[in-house]
Order: C-alpha cells, then structure tokens, then sequence
C-alpha cells in the first residue's frame, strides 16, 4: 500500500515575507492521516485555522494567498512546492504572521527543513486525485494569451513554456519538462529562485509589495541583464521556478494530482482558475489510492527517495 506521509517531529524557521517585509516564525508540526496541510495563524487573540483547498485562494496578485474568514496567509506556494516535491500529506504550519517567509526566494530552504525533521510514513492509503479528461483554461488572445491545462497521466509531470520579451530571460531556456516519478524535485526544481525586474520593483514598493524583496532572495533584473553577482542558479533558472510555483499552486488542491500539467504563461491566477474548473467537472476526475506498489506510478513506491 501507498501510505500518507507527515513529519517524524517538529522543526521551525525564521525569517521574512517577500511582500510585507515582516519578521515571521514557523513551525512545521506532524498530523494524524487525512488531516492535509492546514495552516494555523497563532498571533491572532484566537487562533485560527486555515486548511488548504482550491477554494481558500482568495488572492492570487504576485503570489498564491489562502483565508479563512479575515485570517489570511500570503506566499504559501513555495512552501507547498515543497511538500509537493516530497509527498508530504498532512502537516500543521503555524505561522506567526500574514505571510510565508521568503528565506532564499526557491523552496530549497523548506526542502532541506523537512528533509531534516524527516519523513514518516503513516498507516493510512495515501489518497490522489486522477484526472480522467482534460481540462483546460485559457486566457486572452494574440500576444496576450496564456493557457494552462490537464490531461490524464498515470504519475505527476508538468511541461511549463514562458515567453518574456527581455534579453537575460531570452536568452534561456524557456521550456521545461519535469516528471515526478522520475526526475529529482530537491536538485533539479527546487533551488530556482523567484526573479523580478528593478522597475517592477520600484512600483511595487511603492504599492507596499516586495518590501521583504532584494538580491539574497530573488533574481533581480535591469532592462538588460541579471543584476544577482552570482548569476543563475540553473541555466532555465527562470522557467525551472514557474514549475516550482505550479506545483505549490497546484497542491493547494489538498491531494496530490496523477496528471499532466502543461502550462504557456500561466501564474497563480490560472493555476487556480484550472484546479476549480477541474472540480467544477466532477466526472474529469476521480479519488484513487494504490493498494498495491507494483499498480503505483513508476517512481512512486519508492520511501527512501526524495521525490
Ligand atoms: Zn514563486
């Protein structure tokens, strides 16, 4: 059998919101089988809990926020990145402000924090949700159009194309292709950093956004090249982190998926448009567990890997 997983203990971290350029703590804490991932907001007078569905998006302008009633938590995708990565179903987060830390703008931070409380397996059918017909969203058209869709795949791969008119970007690779089952999340998606203009950067300031924002955690260009001393990361550093987005964005869902992604120019905003049309199609999907490993998708069965 497949089994869920969560923490073996508790683990925290420190740091900064991208946007609010808040000082935030969190602690990462195991859960008991089918509790999914459920933030807790532990500076308001009364805690408030916030479990992660497609509909507790509430906000998906410059990064992926989730709610319950007021209580909201801003930049939750790099961290879902993470526990997408690694399989990870149920865990508590509590947070002590309105925002994820930013730590080092990839979700390789919260990778190795998870890796280092370790991962247990639990004693319950881990459960996905498999996509039995496509689903598509699309939006605008010429060169505004942008589309992100799902298409039935025994396993979890994504294929993410951009298309920026700027040269350090051009210059890149601008498609990527990443399969779960058998591809390396920790080395290959993971490290890409969150990236942004200079002048983007001085109107969102000025908005109140990105105060958290500077080079230790996030690829900053000018109108020609990246101003980071010590480059890119990954050569398609820039497309490699639209993947880690998505699958934060996508695992915001509560199950993981079995499908194909395949996105162009997609962001939070259509991610999420596409996990509530894929609900709003209650017969383009199906809950499945795996019984037997030898039924898993190639890769899947496999504890030890940090998949
Ligand atoms: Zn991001």
């Amino acid at each position: 059998m497949l089994q869920q997983r969560t923490l073996k203990t508790l683990t925290r971290a420190v740091g900064v919101g991208l946007h609010s350029g808040q000082r935030v703590e969190l602690t990462l804490r195991p859960a008991q089988p089918d509790t999914g991932i459920v933030f807790r907001r532990i500076d308001l007078p009364e805690p408030v809990d916030i479990p992660i569905s497609a509909e507790a998006v509430t906000d998906t302008r410059m990064a992926s926020t989730i709610s319950c009633g007021q209580a909201k938590v801003h930049t939750v995708e790099h961290l879902m990145s993470a526990c997408a990565g690694l399989g990870i179903d149920n865990l508590y987060i509590d947070i002590t402000a309105e925002e994820v830390p930013i730590l080092d703008g990839s979700s390789a931070s919260f990778v190795f924090l998870l890796q280092s409380a370790g991962i247990t397996l639990q004693n319950a059918p881990k459960k996905w949700i498999r996509v039995t017909r496509p689903v598509q969203i699309s939006q605008g058209e010429g060169t505004d159009a942008k589309w992100a869709r799902l298409d039935p795949y025994h396993g979890f791969k994504l294929r993410f194309e951009i298309d920026f008119a700027h040269p350090a970007v051009d210059s890149t690779g601008q498609c990527v292709e990443f399969d779960l089952g058998t591809g390396n999340y920790s080395r290959d998606i993971a490290r890409a950093r969150t990236f942004g203009f200079t002048k983007d950067v001085e109107m969102m300031r000025a908005n109140g956004l990105a105060l958290g924002g500077g080079l230790d955690n996030a690829i900053v260009m000018d109108d020609y090249k990246v101003l980071n001393a010590d480059g890119l990361r990954y050569d398609d550093e820039f497309v490699k982190h639209k993947i880690l987005d998505a699958m934060g964005d996508l695992y915001l869902l509560g199950k993981p998926l079995l499908a194909a992604y395949s996105a162009f120019r997609s962001g939070h905003a259509l991610n999420n448009l596409l996990l509530r049309e894929l609900l709003r199609q209650p017969d383009a999907w199906e809950v499945v567990t795996f019984e037997n490993d030898r039924q898993a998708p190639v890769g899947f069965a496999q504890p030890a890997r940090a998949w």
